[in-house]
Protein backbone atom coordinates (compact mmCIF):
# COMPACT_ATOMS: atom_id res chain seq x y z
CA UNK A 1 0.00 0.00 0.00
CA UNK A 2 1.26 3.43 -0.85
CA UNK A 3 1.57 6.12 1.77
CA UNK A 4 -1.05 8.81 1.42
CA UNK A 5 -0.24 12.03 0.08
CA UNK A 6 -0.68 15.50 1.95
CA UNK A 7 -0.67 19.18 0.99
CA UNK A 8 1.86 20.79 2.85
CA UNK A 9 2.78 24.29 3.28
CA UNK A 10 6.50 25.71 3.65
CA UNK A 11 7.54 29.44 4.02
CA UNK A 12 11.04 30.46 2.70
CA UNK A 13 13.33 32.90 3.91
CA UNK A 14 16.95 34.11 3.41
CA UNK A 15 18.81 37.32 4.07
CA UNK A 16 22.03 35.89 3.16
CA UNK A 17 24.29 35.06 0.35
CA UNK A 18 22.00 35.76 -2.47
CA UNK A 19 18.80 35.39 -1.07
CA UNK A 20 16.89 35.79 -4.14
CA UNK A 21 19.05 32.62 -5.78
CA UNK A 22 18.91 30.98 -2.19
CA UNK A 23 14.97 30.92 -2.17
CA UNK A 24 15.04 30.47 -5.98
CA UNK A 25 17.43 27.08 -5.87
CA UNK A 26 15.36 26.42 -2.73
CA UNK A 27 12.23 25.67 -4.24
CA UNK A 28 14.09 23.66 -6.70
CA UNK A 29 15.43 21.57 -3.71
CA UNK A 30 11.76 21.40 -2.54
CA UNK A 31 10.23 19.58 -5.98
CA UNK A 32 13.66 16.98 -5.83
CA UNK A 33 12.41 15.50 -2.32
CA UNK A 34 11.28 11.83 -2.71
CA UNK A 35 8.04 11.54 -2.77
CA UNK A 36 7.23 15.24 -3.31
CA UNK A 37 6.05 17.45 -5.98
CA UNK A 38 5.95 21.09 -6.26
CA UNK A 39 1.95 21.98 -6.47
CA UNK A 40 2.80 26.00 -6.39
CA UNK A 41 5.17 28.51 -5.38
CA UNK A 42 4.68 32.25 -4.95
CA UNK A 43 6.49 35.09 -6.08
CA UNK A 44 9.40 36.57 -4.25
CA UNK A 45 9.00 39.30 -1.72
CA UNK A 46 11.24 41.39 0.05
CA UNK A 47 10.79 42.45 3.63
CA UNK A 48 12.45 43.78 6.98
CA UNK A 49 14.19 41.55 8.98
CA UNK A 50 11.79 40.92 11.91
CA UNK A 51 13.85 41.06 15.48
CA UNK A 52 17.48 42.41 15.47
CA UNK A 53 17.20 44.87 12.64
CA UNK A 54 21.35 45.39 11.99
CA UNK A 55 20.33 42.78 9.39
CA UNK A 56 19.84 42.58 5.83
CA UNK A 57 16.45 43.05 4.21
CA UNK A 58 14.64 39.02 3.69
CA UNK A 59 13.58 37.19 0.49
CA UNK A 60 10.75 35.89 1.67
CA UNK A 61 8.17 32.73 -0.34
CA UNK A 62 6.17 30.03 -0.26
CA UNK A 63 5.72 26.71 -1.33
CA UNK A 64 2.77 24.26 -1.56
CA UNK A 65 4.20 20.72 -1.60
CA UNK A 66 2.24 17.43 -2.15
CA UNK A 67 4.46 14.84 -0.52
CA UNK A 68 4.07 11.28 1.42
CA UNK A 69 6.76 12.65 4.21
CA UNK A 70 5.06 12.61 7.47
CA UNK A 71 4.69 15.93 9.05
CA UNK A 72 7.67 14.92 11.43
CA UNK A 73 9.65 13.12 8.35
CA UNK A 74 9.03 16.25 6.32
CA UNK A 75 10.67 18.81 9.12
CA UNK A 76 13.84 16.42 8.46
CA UNK A 77 13.76 16.70 5.68
CA UNK A 78 13.32 20.80 5.19
CA UNK A 79 16.35 20.83 7.84
CA UNK A 80 18.48 18.88 5.54
CA UNK A 81 17.65 21.62 3.02
CA UNK A 82 18.69 24.44 4.94
CA UNK A 83 22.38 22.32 5.82
CA UNK A 84 22.43 22.34 2.47
CA UNK A 85 22.59 25.82 1.32
CA UNK A 86 25.05 26.61 4.51
CA UNK A 87 22.59 27.18 7.12
CA UNK A 88 24.44 27.93 10.50
CA UNK A 89 22.46 27.66 13.70
CA UNK A 90 24.33 30.06 16.21
CA UNK A 91 21.77 29.77 18.59
CA UNK A 92 21.29 33.70 17.91
CA UNK A 93 17.10 34.42 17.58
CA UNK A 94 15.38 35.84 14.18
CA UNK A 95 19.59 36.12 13.30
CA UNK A 96 20.65 36.64 9.42
CA UNK A 97 20.55 32.84 7.67
CA UNK A 98 21.19 31.73 4.51
CA UNK A 99 18.18 29.61 4.24
CA UNK A 100 15.09 29.39 6.74
CA UNK A 101 12.22 26.63 5.78
CA UNK A 102 9.00 26.60 8.13
CA UNK A 103 6.75 24.07 7.86
CA UNK A 104 3.55 26.43 8.06
CA UNK A 105 1.10 24.17 7.30
CA UNK A 106 0.42 20.38 6.83
CA UNK A 107 -3.02 19.05 5.78
CA UNK A 108 -5.53 20.05 8.85
CA UNK A 109 -2.97 18.79 11.27
CA UNK A 110 -2.75 20.12 14.68
CA UNK A 111 0.74 19.32 16.14
CA UNK A 112 2.39 20.62 19.32
CA UNK A 113 4.95 18.43 20.59
CA UNK A 114 9.05 19.70 21.71
CA UNK A 115 10.19 19.72 17.92
CA UNK A 116 7.36 21.25 15.84
CA UNK A 117 4.38 23.47 15.92
CA UNK A 118 2.01 22.78 13.14
CA UNK A 119 0.71 25.45 11.94
CA UNK A 120 3.61 27.22 12.54
CA UNK A 121 2.99 29.69 15.44
CA UNK A 122 3.91 32.84 14.04
CA UNK A 123 1.15 32.38 10.99
CA UNK A 124 -1.74 34.84 11.81
CA UNK A 125 1.28 37.87 12.78
CA UNK A 126 3.88 37.74 10.25
CA UNK A 127 2.79 39.42 6.57
CA UNK A 128 5.89 38.22 5.02
CA UNK A 129 4.12 34.74 5.62
CA UNK A 130 0.21 35.53 4.75
CA UNK A 131 1.07 37.41 1.56
CA UNK A 132 2.92 34.94 -0.61
CA UNK A 133 0.20 32.04 1.56
CA UNK A 134 -2.79 34.02 0.38
CA UNK A 135 -0.97 34.66 -3.58
CA UNK A 136 -1.09 30.65 -3.55
CA UNK A 137 -3.90 29.39 -1.31
CA UNK A 138 -5.88 32.35 -0.24
CA UNK A 139 -9.45 30.08 0.32
CA UNK A 140 -7.11 27.73 2.65
CA UNK A 141 -8.42 26.81 6.30
CA UNK A 142 -5.51 26.87 8.51
CA UNK A 143 -6.54 24.94 11.56
CA UNK A 144 -7.59 26.99 14.65
CA UNK A 145 -6.65 30.44 12.27
CA UNK A 146 -9.50 30.72 9.37
CA UNK A 147 -8.84 31.40 5.96
CA UNK A 148 -5.52 33.09 4.60
CA UNK A 149 -6.93 35.95 2.93
CA UNK A 150 -9.30 36.91 6.13
CA UNK A 151 -6.05 36.89 8.32
CA UNK A 152 -4.16 38.90 5.59
CA UNK A 153 -6.85 41.43 6.55
CA UNK A 154 -6.01 42.06 9.80
CA UNK A 155 -2.12 42.76 9.34
CA UNK A 156 -0.20 45.47 7.85
CA UNK A 157 0.99 44.29 4.73
CA UNK A 158 2.68 47.36 3.62
CA UNK A 159 6.68 46.43 4.38
CA UNK A 160 6.27 43.12 2.00
CA UNK A 161 6.90 43.92 -1.68
CA UNK A 162 7.29 41.42 -4.55
CA UNK A 163 11.01 41.58 -5.72
CA UNK A 164 10.00 41.73 -9.52
CA UNK A 165 8.21 44.88 -8.60
CA UNK A 166 10.96 47.59 -8.92
CA UNK A 167 14.29 46.30 -8.76
CA UNK A 168 14.44 44.49 -11.88
CA UNK A 169 14.77 41.18 -10.99
CA UNK A 170 12.96 38.87 -13.37
P1 LIG B 1 10.33 31.09 13.94
O1 LIG B 1 9.98 29.63 14.14
O2 LIG B 1 9.72 32.02 14.97
O3 LIG B 1 10.06 31.56 12.54
P2 LIG B 1 13.06 30.54 13.35
O4 LIG B 1 12.53 30.07 12.05
O5 LIG B 1 14.19 31.53 13.31
O6 LIG B 1 11.89 31.21 14.20
P3 LIG B 1 14.57 28.21 13.87
O7 LIG B 1 15.84 28.52 14.59
O8 LIG B 1 14.66 28.05 12.38
O9 LIG B 1 13.49 29.32 14.24
O10 LIG B 1 13.90 26.89 14.41
C1 LIG B 1 13.93 26.55 15.77
C2 LIG B 1 13.21 25.22 15.95
O11 LIG B 1 11.83 25.35 15.70
C3 LIG B 1 13.62 24.09 15.04
O12 LIG B 1 14.71 23.41 15.55
C4 LIG B 1 12.38 23.20 14.99
O13 LIG B 1 12.54 22.03 15.76
C5 LIG B 1 11.32 24.04 15.64
N1 LIG B 1 10.03 24.04 14.96
C6 LIG B 1 8.85 23.83 15.61
N2 LIG B 1 7.82 23.87 14.76
C7 LIG B 1 8.35 24.14 13.53
C8 LIG B 1 7.76 24.29 12.25
N3 LIG B 1 6.43 24.22 12.07
N4 LIG B 1 8.60 24.53 11.21
C9 LIG B 1 9.94 24.63 11.39
N5 LIG B 1 10.55 24.47 12.59
C10 LIG B 1 9.76 24.23 13.66
CA1 LIG C 1 11.12 31.20 10.60
CA1 LIG D 1 12.77 27.99 11.05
Amino acid sequence: MSAPTRRAFVGLGSNLDDPAGQVRRAFAALAALPGTSLAARSRLYRNPPMGPQDQPDYVNAVAALDTTFTAEALLDALQGVERAHGRVRDGTRWGPRTLDLDLLVYADAVIATAGLHVPHPGIAERAFVLVPLAEIAPRLDIPGLGAVADLLEAVDRTSVVPLDAGDGTP
